[in-house]
């Protein structure tokens, strides 16, 4: 019997935010990877697995991607990203900043964080980079509500349960070359897997 069901979303399109040191490599497309790994593990775990993003070209609305969770009933919802420096940092600053963070989603405010914090925690261990903590971000003059589309949208459908993992900066040298590799995406794949199999 399925251990429930988690909806991956691999964050953009297939050529999404193009890795700024690394020629060819899109934070759209290493999301992708990483998602497909990470439903293997946790396959092999007893859950159900739904990607938000089946073909690598496809680019759902924000709205698509959180329905999807919501619709199915989802105990988790994971979606997966990258992160670049804000435009107002510096050009000295711009590759050297890197590290691993969480959103989670303000719908289930403390089981929520203590998920995020051992994602964050697994993330920054296997990824061996800086720990940016975990947070919550909400709209503008409206308290409670998520900021991101991808949370805000999972919890109208009613997904509660719901982050984004920024896995380090793709504008920073060693953040970029552990996500263009295949094997350190397996072992990062891995690692989740183990925290999700831990805390749901
Ligand atoms: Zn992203």
């Amino acid at each position: 019997m399925s251990r429930g069901i988690i909806v991956l979303d691999a964050g953009h399109g297939q050529f999404g935010n193009p890795y700024p040191l690394l020629e060819n490599t899109y934070e759209g497309t290493q999301n992708f990877l990483l998602a497909g790994k990470l439903k293997a593990c946790l396959e092999a775990k007893g859950f159900t697995v739904l990607l938000t993003r089946n073909r690598i070209e496809d680019d759902p609305s924000l709205e698509e991607r959180g329905k999807l969770a919501g619709d199915n009933h989802a105990v988790l919802f994971l979606s997966i990203h990258s992160n670049a420096p804000g435009s107002a940092t510096s050009k000295e600053a711009y590759h050297a900043v890197r590290g691993s963070e969480v959103y989670y989603s303000l719908a289930d405010v403390e089981r929520n964080a203590e998920i995020a914090r051992a994602l964050n925690a697994a993330v920054v261990t296997t990824m061996n980079t800086t720990d940016r903590g975990i947070k919550t971000r909400t709209y503008p003059d409206q308290p409670g509500i998520n900021y991101y589309g991808v949370l805000r949208h999972s919890a109208a459908y009613g997904c509660p349960t719901a982050f984004i993992i920024e896995h380090g900066f793709h504008t920073n040298p060693e953040d970029a070359a552990f996500l263009a590799s295949d094997e350190c995406l397996q072992r990062l794949a891995e690692a989740e897997a183990e925290v999700i199999d831990r805390v749901l």
